[in-house]
């Protein structure tokens, strides 16, 4: 091993191979697969990070060869499995392999390299002086810089009294601390105890504690809050040789609070049947996939705790993934009250180094459990043992960028790998599993029924037309209205579900009809009540809300659609005695947000918990016996030919939040689409007979699941570029495919214009298609040079949304 191949860290065609680096004798013993080093790059002394991916014992070009520079871990950060993974992964998403490396890592191992100037010899103008301070390297950061002083460091780097360099600046370093103990025996300490100064109260503290505490080795932070005392009295105790100081590495745990135990429940006998199912793959070593088809309440959660407890008594790690963890705290919790330390959570709602150190406890073993949102699919579990995919169909399961991977497939990979079986689960299965489940591909496990058999609610669908007819403008109906009030009266708690998918409130001109658009956006703007602020909500541009009509200058601005805000306005007026808590973006914006306010709802401080579609997943809260859907019809008229999948799921999941203990539920669903498909079926919430009449409607339309999707999107910062690149992709793929499969435009995409780029799209449906992969392969590569124009071309394996 003289060589190794390096994975280096720039995200181009160009570099989307290994590249040969020498082996330095001074590293020959330390270097392992799976390593993040340093590496020089391309012409002077740039460094840069890589991965080794590869050793050899000879180069197969002539030439000289660089040496690998350093080590940045002391240990590989990617095994075996996450090599091959990553290669698999660029490949069926079309990605360059560092990118999809670098998505299986914490965030804080994307080392950036630095330029700095290093001081080297001589004096230096007084302008540059003043920039060095008394440092002998700064950062080089041109955009922070004068012109003029840009000047002056080039001249001194020509005159030899500056270098530049370039250092990788690694992120991810563990959090140390300092420990305290006593290093004298108690009879000791005692004596000097005795013979301390009266007046030195700080010490008599510190020494009585460490003779109360002769084993412990405590954070120092701790001891000194604990004492009242301050650093300065340890270090005196120190020096004297009371007590002695070690720096140790501390993990930064996210969960403060103590979570209560909770021990495994007598399952029912379709629990039990699903169970034993997984239980034999998981004993075999099956790679076998399972689809839990469960409605709403049927205990589900039970299962995949009790399937975990198996492979943790096998010896084996489990990872449980989830759609969004800030929306389900009851489910985390119940995992970590089952399965205690064993836990690790991987999420978005950590910091940097939370999510670090969670990370490596997993790495090292410490962690046998895994409970995580989409990018926890990465998790450097060894041996797992099985695979839990809770809200299969979950559309935050689909990664929206670079790499645009499908948890899903990357399960089942997984699954292949660590022979294990995958267990995708859900109330409304995507039609996808359910499909394959038909066909075998996956087995079927069924949990039909409601746990104690309670009845799945009564669901009363509100025609909104009949009101509209009346002359009524509210949001709600009289029906919904009297429901809410049966329930304050019974002291029992109802759930209000306002969907916006795609959907805000926005600000018309009653005299001349103009909306309020985003500058940079093909897009109206959201007006924010708080703050009293119009927003995009896909570039974020912010500005406050006009009293007079840009247009017409007439002052007749009204707010038009609905927001949570506004329905929490309408809901005070209307029952002014209900506690109302709100749950949108603007209210969970902080850390923990969501917890608190569905801890507050969940102890009866509130009647109401009104939200958006983050309120559907999840909950479960024994005294909510009402469901109100404010307006159903939202994501059904959306551009997508899953809307009707999407509105059905969203709806029995939203059902499914009343009536899960002993109390009887209801739902209100206001619409204005009445006899609509996925409404009426949402009424019986029979989801067998909704996949059938779905699958029919598929099937004439030649959609998933029996056709496979891809979109290929070409965006650009002039609309006619981006509208002629992608149809010279469409000649090309016509030409290059066979003809079996479908083309679906070149059409501009649903928004055209986001963030002053322009988009133009068009969607691949196909069976079998062996041309596929060589064609998109050769388009990526044709108009790669393209992007020095701004013109950029992206591919989505079946994407989740069509907009
Ligand atoms: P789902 O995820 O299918 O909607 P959950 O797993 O949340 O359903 O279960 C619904 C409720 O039933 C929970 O409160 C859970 O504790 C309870 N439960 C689940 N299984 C059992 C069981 N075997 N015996 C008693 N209660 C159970
Ligand atoms: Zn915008």
């Amino acid at each position: 091993m003289q060589f190794a191949q390096v994975l280096v860290d720039v995200p181009t065609m160009q570099t989307d191979k290994p590249f040969t680096y020498q082996v330095p004798a001074q590293l020959a013993g330390d270097l392992k697969l799976g390593m993040r080093v340093i590496v020089p790059f391309g012409r002077g002394k740039r460094k840069i990070q890589g991965f080794i991916v590869g050793f050899s014992d000879h180069v197969d070009f002539k030439g000289p060869v660089k040496p690998i520079s350093a080590i940045i871990d002391p240990n590989p950060v990617v095994n075996d499995e996450m090599l091959k993974l990553s290669a698999w992964l660029a490949q069926t998403t079309f990605s360059f392999r560092i990118s999809c490396v670098l998505t299986m890592l914490p965030s804080v191992m994307r080392a950036k390299a630095k330029k700095v100037l290093q001081r080297t010899d001589g004096e230096l103008p007084a302008a540059l002086q003043a920039l060095f301070g008394d440092h002998e390297q700064i950062e080089f950061d041109q955009a922070a810089l004068s012109d003029e002083q840009t000047k002056l460091i080039l001249k001194a780097v020509q005159a030899g009294q500056l270098s530049v360099d370039y250092v990788v600046k690694n992120h991810a370093k563990p959090k140390l601390i300092t420990k305290v103990q006593a290093h004298l025996g108690q009879p000791q300490l005692q004596k000097i105890l005795d013979q301390v100064a009266k007046n030195a109260v700080a010490q008599q503290k510190l020494l009585r504690w460490l003779i109360d505490h002769p084993k412990d080795a405590i954070a120092q932070p701790t001891l000194i809050k604990t004492l009242g005392i301050n650093a300065s009295t340890i270090k005196t105790a120190a020096q004297k040789g009371w007590v002695t100081q070690s720096t140790v590495e501390a993990l930064r745990n996210p969960y403060q609070k103590p979570i209560q135990k909770n021990y495994p429940l007598q399952l029912n006998a379709d629990q039990q049947n699903a169970v034993d199912h997984i239980a034999d793959s998981i004993h075999n070593d099956n790679a076998k996939v399972y689809l839990l088809e469960g409605v709403t309440g049927s205990g589900k959660t039970e299962v995949y705790l009790q399937a975990m407890q198996k492979a943790l008594a096998a010896g084996k790690t489990a990872l449980m993934l989830v759609p969004e963890i800030a929306l389900t705290p009851q489910m985390v919790n119940r995992v970590k009250g089952r399965f205690g330390n064993l836990v690790a959570m991987l999420h978005s709602g950590l910091s940097m180094g939370e999510k670090y150190d969670e990370w490596r406890r997993i790495d090292q073993g410490d962690a046998k459990v895994v409970v995580g949102a989409r990018s926890a699919v990465f998790a450097p579990l060894q041996n797992i043992g099985i695979i839990i995919m809770d809200e299969e169909h979950d559309s935050s399961y689909k990664q929206e960028d670079t790499p645009r991977y499908s948890t899903r497939e990357v399960a089942k990979w997984r699954g292949q790998y660590n022979h294990c079986p995958v267990v995708l689960g859900s109330a409304t299965p995507s039609l996808e599993s359910r499909a394959r489940a038909s066909k075998h591909v996956y087995e079927l496990l069924m949990l039909p029924h409601r746990i104690n058999n309670q009845a799945l609610p009564a669901v009363h669908i509100v025609d909104m037309r009949n009101e509209m007819a009346n002359n009524v403008t509210s949001d709600f109906s009289q029906s919904l209205v009297d429901a809410i009030k049966l329930r304050l009266a019974r002291k029992e708690q109802t759930v209000l579900m306002l969907n916006r998918r795609g959907y805000s409130a926005f600000l018309l001109c009653r005299d001349c009809g103009f909306v309020l658009k985003c500058p940079n956006c093909d897009i109206s703007l959201t007006v924010h009540l708080k703050g009293h602020q119009m927003q995009c909500h896909y570039c974020g541009y912010e500005q406050p809300i006009p009293n007079v009509c840009p247009n017409c200058q007439g002052h007749h601005l009204r707010t038009f659609g609905t927001g949570t805000e506004k329905v929490e306005q309408e809901l005070n007026q209307i029952l002014p005695d209900a506690r109302v808590i709100r749950m949108d973006v603007d209210t969970t914006k902080r850390k923990g947000a969501h917890e608190k306010l569905l801890a507050r709802f969940g102890s009866g401080q509130a009647d109401i918990l009104l939200g958006t579609q983050m309120i559907a997943k999840g909950l479960d809260f024994p005294n909510v016996t009402l469901v109100g859907v404010l307006n159903a019809d939202t994501s059904l008229e959306l551009p997508d030919f899953r809307a009707n999948e999407k509105t059905f799921q969203l709806l029995t999941q939203v059902s499914g939040r009343a009536g899960r203990a002993d109390k009887a539920g209801s739902v209100y669903i206001q619409t204005f689409n009445p006899d609509s498909q996925a409404i009426q079926l949402a009424k019986t919430q029979d989801y067998e007979q909704f996949y059938r009449s779905e699958m029919r409607l598929r099937h004439l339309a030649n959609y998933p699941p029996y056709f496979f999707t891809i979109r290929v999107t070409a965006s650009a910062t002039y609309e006619n570029q981006a509208a002629g690149t992608i149809y010279q992709i469409a000649n090309f793929l016509n030409g290059a495919l066979t003809n079996r499969n479908i083309i679906l435009g070149p059409t501009p995409s649903a928004i055209t214009r986001v963030n002053n780029k322009y988009y133009y799209q068009l969607i691949i449906k196909y069976k079998h298609e062996p041309n596929l992969q060589s064609a998109l392969e050769t388009v990526l590569n044709k108009y790669q040079s393209a992007t020095r124009h701004g013109i950029y071309i992206s591919i989505d394996p079946e994407p989740v949304s069509f907009m």
